[in-house]
């Protein structure tokens, strides 16, 4: 029996309160903190079983430290933003508990994936005999568990991946982001990288793409991104020769996309506006819908996994590993789309292996670096069955 500290009470944080109160053999206490009080309250009404709440600047360490001090929790699950992560990390140091996030830390300032922010922690997570799980959303998450999985199982020698990540669904606004919009439009409008032989390549943004038939939706056309678990995939991976991450959009997102990009709306340098600075792609994120409002609309399904190629008892073999969700069957269930549910559940999945020692050691680690059995077993268990298919 384990208390945790919720902080972000947005629409992964509701997901990851009520998995958390879905399974009260772990998760003796939970305590959702966020920026406003009111956004916990709401999400606190839903859950099944009664939760505390709290308000923090989770950029403030000291006020993270003294949060933790008062509900001494045993692990702290970040589903705030990013640029949380550090001042995150730094409280739970100095407190001695343990970390979770689902997104690599990024500078408000600039918009790029690397890990190297919170690998540089693992020393100091080892000597203080915590541990830090980075990235235990689905992806990063589960694909790198799918990924350890198929190292593990499938394949003698791992040749290629392609992580694929095909949202099918429609919510009716002509143009919305399945996750918070500011974080959403910096990852995809960067350039798009990949990993070959040893070495790094960069492209422009969504300039390569390929049509790939999803399992239970059909071929559609998705876009090459950098996308962080490529950076730790490829050190844990042994023999991997190429890495790529794919995303479907629809040729509508990407008009208003466009549109958007051309007159400067997604800048994240501040811009003079009637005597104060603004940052372009914030007041963005003001106009566009709350992901979290999607749920009620949303109709389809998503699907999600890494196509693997490679050798298995010396025959070449291609396979996929892969969760189907279903938009309104997540909401039915937590109130919640299908992008935010595949998420949070993983949240939960890496934060009950942690509670219960099953996946536990001192420092900074991903998730493809621990057994990806009993993660694979929960998956099936709480929401996220997956399929494998020989291709
Ligand atoms: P939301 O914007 O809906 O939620 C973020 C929450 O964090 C909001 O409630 C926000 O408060 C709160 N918050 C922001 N800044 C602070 C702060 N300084 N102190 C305390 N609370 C703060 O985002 P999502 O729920 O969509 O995403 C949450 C995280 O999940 C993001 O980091 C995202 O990148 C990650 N993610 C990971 C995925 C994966 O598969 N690995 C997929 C999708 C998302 P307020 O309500 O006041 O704005």
């Amino acid at each position: 029996m384990a208390k945790v500290l919720i902080i972000g009470a947005g629409s992964v944080g509701n997901v990851v309160a009520q998995k958390c109160a879905q399974v009260p053999e772990v998760f003796d206490q939970i305590t959702l903190a966020s920026r406003r009080l009111a956004k916990c309250e709401g999400i606190a009404q839903r859950v099944k079983r009664p939760i505390r709440t709290a308000q923090v600047d989770a950029d403030d360490t000291r006020q993270v430290v003294a949060l933790i001090e008062s509900h001494k929790p045993d692990l702290v699950i970040n589903v705030a933003l990013p640029y949380q992560d550090l001042a995150i990390m730094d409280a739970v140091l100095s407190s001695g508990v343990d970390y979770l996030d689902t997104a690599n830390y990024e500078s408000p300032d600039r918009a790029r994936f690397e890990y190297k922010w919170q690998w540089a922690y693992h020393e100091r997570f080892a000597r203080r005999d915590i541990m830090a799980l980075l990235g235990s959303g689905f992806d990063p998450g589960v694909t790198n568990v799918f990924c350890a999985y198929a190292q593990k199982h499938c394949f003698d020698e791992i040749h290629s991946i392609d992580i694929v990540d095909c949202n099918d669904g429609d919510h009716g606004h002509p143009f919305a982001t399945n996750f918070n919009p500011e974080i959403n439009i910096r990852e995809i409008t960067q350039p798009g990288k990949y990993w070959q032989e040893g070495r790094w390549i960069e492209i422009d943004p969504l300039s390569q793409s390929q049509t790939f038939d999803f399992p239970e939706i059909g071929p559609r056309r998705a876009y090459l991104l950098f996308h962080e678990e490529e950076e730790s995939l490829v050190r844990h991976i042994h023999g991997l020769k190429q890495i790529r991450f794919w995303m479907t959009f629809s040729e509508d997102y990407l008009t208003h996309l466009r549109v958007l990009q051309n007159v400067g709306l997604t800048g994240i340098a501040p811009i003079r506006f009637e005597g104060r600075d603004i940052v372009p792609l914030r007041f963005l994120k003001a106009l566009l819908p709350d992901p979290g409002s999607l749920g009620e609309t949303y109709q389809g399904k998503t699907c999600i996994g890494c196509i693997f190629k490679g050798l298995y008892r010396d025959k070449p073999r291609k396979l996929m590993l892969y969760n189907v969700s279903d938009h309104r069957r997540c909401f039915e269930e937590v109130g919640a789309q299908a992008v935010s549910y595949t998420t949070g559940v993983p949240t939960m999945i890496g934060a009950k292996m942690m509670l219960t020692g099953v996946w536990k050691r001192a420092g900074v680690f991903n998730l493809e670096q621990f057994d990806p059995d009993p993660f694979m077993a929960d998956l099936n268990r709480y929401g996220l069955p997956w399929e494998q298919r020989e291709l």
